[in-house]
Formats: C-alpha cells, structure tokens, sequence
C-alpha cells in the first residue's frame, strides 16, 4: 500500500509540509476560513501574558479567544486547519512554513501541541483528563498550551464534561482547538459550543483538490482531476483513489451494488462483495499500525527479564498487553465501520444522481464517470423510487451507528434496494 492518508486512517494525521511554504497553503479551498485564521494568528502575537505586562496594558490574555471550532464535512481538511493554525500560534513569523515550530507542529511533535485523536469509537474521559493536565501547565518553550481535538463528536458525554471545564476556564496561555463535523448538538454539547468561535470549513471545489493533488503529491493531472472528481469532497480520499488500485477497485465494487439488483443472487454477492472490501481494507490498514504498536510495547516493557521482581514485572506486562489489545480491536470496529459509511455514501451519490438527473436539476454530480449508466437508470426508475432508495440507505447507515451488526444492516438495504 503506497499512501494511507484517509479520514479512516490516517496515522493521526501526519502530513509533514514542503519547505518554504506557508502553512496555509495546506488548508485546501478554503481562503475564507484561511483568511479569518491568519487575522487571528496576527492578532494573538500582539497578547501580553501576565508576566509580561505593562502598567496600564489590558488584562492578562486579553483579545485571545481561547476555544475554537473547527466545523465541515469529512475530508474538508478540519484537522489540517487546526494544526495549520496552531503552528501559526506557535511560529514568530505567524506561520512561515520554515521554522522549526512550523515542522514540528505540523508533523505532530511540538511539545506544547498536544492531540487528542480517537483510535477507538469514542474519546474517553481518562485520556481527556491526562491532556487536561497537561494543558494547564505553562508552555515548555512557545508562547501557547494547545490542545487539538479530532473529532470532537466522538467525545463520550463524560469526557465532554470534563472538557467543559477547562474550556469554561481557560489557563491564560491554553488554546483549544476542537474539530467537529458541525456545530449540531448531535455532535457537539451546547454548551462547549457555546463557548467557542466557531470556523466553518465548506467541501473544496474539484479543481482546488486536483491542484493540490498534483502540486503537492506530485500525482498525473489526468489521474488528480479524476479523482478530484468523484471524491466526494474529501481530499484524503482523492489522494487514496488517485494512487491506490485497491481504492478503485473498492469503489467499483459499491457502484456495481445497483446494476446487480435485477437478481437476488447477485445482489447479495454484490452487498457481500461490498462489506468483505471493507473489512479487508480495515484489515490491512490495522495490521501495519498494530504489529508496531505490540513492537513498541515489547521494548518499552523490556522482554525477557529473569531478575527480582519478574513475576509482578510480567503480571504488569500481560496487562498492557491486555489493554493494547482491546485499544486495537477497538479501533478496528472503528475503521471497519467508517470504511463501510463511506461506501454507503458513495451509494447515496449514485441515487442521488439518478435522482437529480430524474428531475431535469442541473447540479454537480457526484460520479461523473458514471453519466451514461445514470442517465439510463434515470429513465428506467421514478424519482419516487430513487427517493425510497436513498432513504433506505440512511436508515443503514443509522443502523450501523447504532451498532446493528454489518451484514445484518446490509442484507436489510438489499432487500429495501430490491423493492424499489
Ligand atoms: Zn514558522
């Protein structure tokens, strides 16, 4: 596998910049919401700590806005633009793209740069306390304690909790930096979102997500407007679909869905087909990281010890052991899960073609490469039944937010699929 950088499974999103470029040029499509950030960025240079002040100065952190929100759909780049920024806090020169706090940021390793990542279905209320802790500290060497929370909206209500507070209370120095899908109550509580400036990310253009493919990743720019094309919005996913084989061949798989449903047999190969690619693809994108995580543990425990103390050393070992091993099955569910919500959402794209192009609309579609087999479903259904089916497909996907077992919830679209 060549690249891994999805919504699913990036390695808690690394992505490293190219030298001498600004960290913006990161945050892909969005000069709004790049604009508002680089405004505040300059504004927070100029707040004076208490140790700092000058007679007659405002009070202490005054004009910094301690808790941000970052809102947009999957792939937008939320979590790019939470550490594009975050570097901007931590750069003198607001971002350069060449200091040092610039690369570390971005790469994940600045020390006063902390984030939260959910690996498993929800973010826990232990690990939320731990970084709260930390957060509270003053910063080791840069001017700001920040703290990054990806997907926000997996926060579990206790942990959502025991945020609150510090965001209700900010150390004078702590920045917060949530990322979210949207400011709905579904995924975040009222009340944290109350308390933050909310900056709203939309879906980047297909020739903003090509440019960037090609500029950046160094991808064929007949290959980069492809997949910039049918990827949804999602920049993580064009690079996969761009580069990936196994990506096409996934998504082929999914599109294939609606012509088999003219014969039950094939229709349940093809909804087979289609979870059996999302399991391997969770599969794959699991073993890499698991087999280095139980390597790191064998070192950090020091495998083989005959000394004092051996037996409770190896009655601690089996229980990190134990503990590792629930975190990754955790996180497989997880990868498992989204792996098969973005497959139905490729679904839910095609029927809204059908759809949209059923009823004259003229609206980008969301597979293109597939006008001519759209076309023709368009004249051979009703809206009505397009209708049906895309609704079918949202009851699966709540079905497996709601933790209905996959091939159950599948089976179930098949049928609803089938009926029209
Ligand atoms: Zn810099």
């Amino acid at each position: 596998m060549t690249t891994q950088i999805t919504h699913v499974a990036k390695p808690s999103g690394r992505w490293g910049i190219i030298d001498g470029v600004s960290v913006w040029s990161q945050v892909v499509g969005q000069p709004a919401a790049v604009a508002e950030l680089q405004a505040a960025a300059e504004r927070a240079a100029g707040v004076r700590f208490s140790d700092e002040l000058d007679d007659g100065a405002a009070g202490p952190g005054a004009g910094m806005t301690h808790s941000w929100l970052f809102t947009g759909p999957p792939g937008s780049g939320r979590s790019v633009a939470a550490r594009a920024f975050a570097a901007a806090l931590q750069c003198p020169h607001q971002g350069c793209g060449e200091c040092s706090a610039c690369h570390t940021v971005m790469a994940g390793t600045h020390a006063d740069v902390r984030e939260i990542v959910p690996e498993g279905l929800s973010i826990k209320v232990d690990e939320v306390r731990t970084t709260i802790d930390i957060a509270a500290r003053r910063p080791t060497t840069a001017r700001w304690q920040i703290v990054i929370v990806e997907d926000a909206d997996r926060l579990t209500e206790q942990a959502s909790n025991a945020l609150l507070k510090s965001v209700e209370e900010p150390a004078e120095r702590t920045v917060f930096l949530l990322c979210c899908p949207s400011e709905h109550p579904d995924d975040i509580s009222v009340t944290i979102r109350s308390r933050c400036r909310i900056v709203r990310l939309r879906s980047p253009a297909p020739e903003a997500i090509a440019a960037v493919l090609v500029e950046r990743d160094g991808i064929p720019e007949a290959d980069a407007t492809w997949a910039a094309s049918v990827c949804g919005g999602h920049i993580g996913r064009a690079r996969r679909l761009a580069r990936v084989p196994e990506a096409r061949e996934e998504r082929d798989a999914v599109l294939a869905l609606p012509r088999a449903l003219r014969s039950p047999a094939d229709a349940f190969a093809a909804s087979d087909a289609m979870v059996g690619a999302a399991e391997t693809e969770a599969a794959a994108l699991a073993a890499s990281r698991d087999e280095a995580e139980r390597e790191e543990l064998a070192v950090s425990l020091g495998a083989g010890g005959t000394g004092k103390g051996t037996a409770q050393a190896q009655r601690s070992a089996r229980a990190a052991e134990k503990d590792l091993e629930k975190k990754q099955k955790s996180r497989l569910t997880r990868t498992k899960r989204d792996a098969l919500d973005r497959a139905l959402v490729d679904l839910a794209g095609y029927y809204r073609d059908v759809l949209v192009r059923g009823v004259g609309a003229s609206v980008t579609s969301t597979h293109p490469d597939r006008a001519t087999e759209i076309g023709n479903a368009a004249r051979d259904n009703t809206p009505e039944s397009s209708l049906r089916r895309l609704e079918a497909i949202l009851a699966c996907r709540d079905a497996l937010a709601a933790n209905v077992k996959p091939e159950i919830a599948i089976d179930a679209l098949v049928t609803a699929l089938r009926a029209g």
